[in-house]
């Protein structure tokens, strides 16, 4: 991913609206590209940061995009397993219907 993928992906990734592995690669460029974690560390100011503190409440920048960029790890490593199971699943299926068709051909 080039400097002007993770640009454009800022946004999106802070409305939390990233497929898994536009987000993937998102975080491994953001976490290697300190002038993107810049970027991305300005616009989570002015998004978040500013609401914040125009209610009133305290707001620690690095502490907060730390945990933001945690948690979207923790989010994706999550789907990924979710996608890992579904497949195991259906290969589950698909075995239990193949060992169902030899059962009904050899026990016929
Ligand atoms: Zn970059």
């Amino acid at each position: 991913m080039t400097c002007k993928d993770a640009d454009k992906l800022i946004p999106l990734f802070l409305e939390d609206d990233l497929d898994n592995r536009d987000l993937a690669q998102f975080l491994d460029h953001v976490e290697h590209c300190p002038e993107c974690k810049e970027e991305l560390t300005i616009q989570f100011l002015v998004r978040v940061g500013m609401q914040r503190l125009e209610d009133g409440n305290t707001f620690n920048l690095k502490y907060e995009l730390d945990n933001l960029l945690k948690d979207a790890q923790r989010r994706l490593n999550f789907r990924k397993k979710l996608v890992l199971f579904s497949y195991g699943l259906e290969f589950a299926v698909v075995a239990m219907s193949a060992v169902t068709l030899f059962l009904a051909i050899i026990l016929r």
